[in-house]
Formats: structure tokens, C-alpha cells, sequence
């Protein structure tokens, strides 16, 4: 992979968006690396707050329990060695998020309009005044409409579900056909929701991730937010 070097610059939103598996969460990484800019998971937060719902007990589809919690809750972002790691009410959530049960919770109180409101807020107030690569389902289309620069990653169901196989944590005793049907599944909650639905807007740059291998994908989309600056892109 190219080093590409910091980029100095007041305030630049890049946002990548798509479906799970699509190699998105590794790739914005990398291209926040190597632009020198922030990184912001999104998904960590919803998961957050599924994970604190699940743990207290609390109905998926109950708004007014859902929208109790979300106001007392407090979440931080922070990047240690590594990685990024999630705080709920400054407890570190980080390895307790990523079971196949808090993907679909979180799949489920992402439909919530409660959450969605509780979250976009602060996903704006991550977004102030900074340089960084947000990765979510919505952050060009709803959370930066404006963003400097939009890609959406996508990729072939087998190939997106043989990934997420390989990533699962130990003890996850899990098929590809089960990981297959599961992604399946959150694709479509994610698809079909009312608000905020998982889609590519309309002036994101779509990159197909099937064939082409990680450090290639990182490149080319380094590269076009490099141009993006170079045009000054921003006022
Ligand atoms: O990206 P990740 O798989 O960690 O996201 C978990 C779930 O959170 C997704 O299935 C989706 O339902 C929800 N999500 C969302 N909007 C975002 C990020 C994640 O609805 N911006």
C-alpha cells in the first residue's frame, strides 16, 4: 500500500457506507491511516446501545424504555493501541459487542426511530470540526448529506459472508451457511427499515470489493479522496 501522508485540513467528512462483510470496517481503517484522519465506527455504537438494551432487560421494540435508555446514556469513542474502543457509561463494551446476538440485536433497535434520533445527534457532534472517515449504513445519505467525499462498498453475499466467518471471535460456533443466512437476514432489516434504510447515495462512489484485494480497494479510494483535496473540495 502507497503512504499517502497526512492531509491537513480544518474539517473533511468522509463517509463509507454498505453492507456487512463488504470489507468496510478494515478498509476505512486504512484509509483513515493512511489520510492521517480520524476513524469513526458507528456500528460500535448501535451495538452499544443494543448490547446495554439486551443486559437490561429491555424490550428491542420498546420505544419508551429504548428512548429512557438512550438518555441516560453516556458513550465515548476511543483509540487505544488496539484499537477503537467503546465506552457505555465509561464501561469498555468493545469485546462484548461483536457476538452474532448483538448483531441482530443491533440490527433490530437500529429500526427504532428513538435510537436513530439519540444517535444521530451524537454521530453529528463526532463529526464537528474534524478530519475523519466515518463507516456506517447512513452517513452519506442521512447523518453527512454534505460530506467532502461518499463511497459505498459492496460485495458478493458468499464472498461478504466467507469474511465475517473468517473475523468471528473463538467460541462462536458458527457455519458459513449460518453466517450467510444471518447477514442475510440483518441485510434486509437494514434494507427495508423505514427510516435511514441501508442504501448507496446517489453521489457515493460504489466500489465493488469482491474481486479486488484490501490494500487495492484502500488505494484507489485513497487516491480519489487525495484528488478531492487536491480540487479543493472544500471551501
Ligand atoms: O457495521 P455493523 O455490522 O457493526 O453494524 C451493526 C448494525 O448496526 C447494522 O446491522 C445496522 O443495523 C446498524 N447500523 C445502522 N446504521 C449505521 C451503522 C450501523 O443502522 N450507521
Amino acid at each position: 500500500m502507497k503512504n499517502h501522508g497526512a492531509i491537513v485540513r480544518e474539517s473533511f467528512i468522509v463517509t463509507i457506507d454498505g453492507p456487512a462483510g463488504s470489507g468496510k470496517t478494515t478498509v476505512s481503517r486504512l484509509v483513515a491511516e493512511g489520510l492521517g484522519f480520524d476513524y469513526v465506527d458507528t456500528g460500535a455504537l448501535y451495538r452499544g446501545v443494543a448490547y446495554t438494551a439486551v443486559n437490561a432487560n429491555i424490550g428491542l421494540d420498546d420505544d419508551g424504555a429504548l428512548d429512557r435508555l438512550c438518555r441516560s446514556l453516556t458513550i465515548r469513542m476511543v483509540r487505544e493501541k488496539d484499537g477503537l474502543h467503546i465506552f457505555v457509561n465509561e464501561a469498555d463494551v468493545s469485546g462484548k459487542i461483536r457476538t452474532p446476538d448483538i448483531s441482530m440485536a443491533a440490527s433490530t433497535v437500529s429500526a427504532r426511530p428513538v435510537v436513530r434520533r439519540y444517535l444521530l445527534k451524537l454521530q453529528r457532534d463526532l463529526g464537528r470540526d474534524r478530519q475523519a472517515v466515518f463507516e456506517g449504513r447512513d452517513m452519506g445519505t442521512v447523518v453527512f448529506p454534505d460530506a467532502d467525499v461518499k463511497f459505498f462498498l459492496d460485495a458478493d453475499i458468499k464472498v461478504r459472508a466467507e469474511r465475517r466467518h473468517r473475523e468471528m471471535t473463538h467460541g462462536h460456533d458458527v457455519t458459513i451457511e449460518q453466517v450467510q443466512e444471518d447477514m442475510m437476514r440483518r441485510d434486509k432489516n437494514d434494507s427495508s427499515r423505514t427510516v435511514a434504510p441501508l442504501k448507496a447515495s446517489a453521489d457515493a462512489v460504489y466500489v465493488d470489493t469482491t474481486d479486488l484485494p484490501i490494500p487495492q480497494v484502500v488505494d484507489l479510494m485513497i487516491a480519489h479522496v487525495s484528488d478531492r483535496l487536491g480540487q479543493g473540495a472544500v471551501p
